[in-house]
């Protein structure tokens, strides 16, 4: 049997086999299920729903008659890693995850999309896979495809570094954490992040990134600004749907240029 399993076997989490996924190799990883069935909206042309098990959700969508999936991977790197794995086991080669974010650096305003050249890895599980002098970075073809993206639909963007934390409130250095006292590591982090040119806080892109690279696939990370950091602290709705979209528009056009044109029917 190879690395890869035979057609039939199915993904634990995933409960996906090789036979469901129909030859796709590019997958779109939003952390919400509920963004799924949004992301294959987008993409138009038509999607099945293959499996939808705790966190993870996957609908089979056609992008110019090509196979894509749309995996939720839920919050953070463990439930990351779990779709990383069993994806990569049924032939997927490509992921770019597309979420949500808190800008930090100021300029960045909400709706506003950041396209993540590497990630500073504050998760844990990535160190399960790589040291952490290891670096965590965007594979160059799926970044060129994201800024050019972005480029040509005219979105406001930012391209640079994000830190990918293991927690929303302490580690995102949020006044609201029940605890009131938060880890003296975390008093000033954000300054600090600032100071050294990060742009966001997420909390799945090092994870994605440090896997694919250890596994010879691609990936990259674009992300819908929801909170501007330095301007408040508070999420509303119409907010976090304009950095929904906006992700959501810029990664379904660099998986249409990645996929390349359609071949013609003879
Ligand atoms: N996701 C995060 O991890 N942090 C934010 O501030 C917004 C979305």
């Amino acid at each position: 049997m190879t690395k890869a399993g035979r057609g039939s076997t199915t993904m634990y989490h995933l409960e996906l086999n090789r036979r469901m996924i129909r030859g796709a190799t590019l997958a779109l990883l939003p952390g919400d299920p509920f963004r799924v069935e949004k992301i294959a909206g987008v993409i138009g042309g038509g999607s099945r729903e293959l499996a939808w098990n705790r966190e993870y959700r996957t609908v089979l969508a056609r992008l110019d008659r090509r196979p894509v999936l749309v995996t939720s991977t839920g919050i953070g790197g463990p439930s990351t890693a779990i779709v990383i794995e069993e994806l990569a086991r049924l032939g997927i080669t490509t992921f770019i995850r597309v979420g949500t974010t808190g800008g930090i650096r100021p300029g960045i305003r909400t709706g506003d999309v950041v396209i993540t050249t590497g990630a500073v890895r504050l998760d844990g599980t990535s160190r399960d896979y790589a040291p952490i002098e290891y670096p965590a970075v965007a594979h160059p073809e799926i970044l060129f495809a994201l800024t050019e993206a972005a480029r040509t639909l005219r979105k406001r963007h930012h391209v640079g570094i994000t830190a990918s934390t293991d927690t929303f409130y302490p580690s995102q250095e949020r006044p609201d954490t029940f605890s009131g006292a938060p880890l003296r590591k975390h008093i000033g982090a954000t300054a600090e992040w600032r100071r050294l040119d990060v742009l966001n806080y997420e909390m799945e892109s090092s994870t994605l990134l440090v896997l694919a690279s250890v596994f010879g696939l691609k990936a990259g990370c674009v992300t819908g600004v929801v909170v501007a950091r330095h301007r408040g602290e508070h999420i509303t709705t119409g907010r976090f749907k304009a950095g929904e979209r906006n992700a959501t528009e810029v990664a379904v056009a660099a998986a249409r240029a990645l996929l390349g044109s359609p071949r013609k029917k003879a």
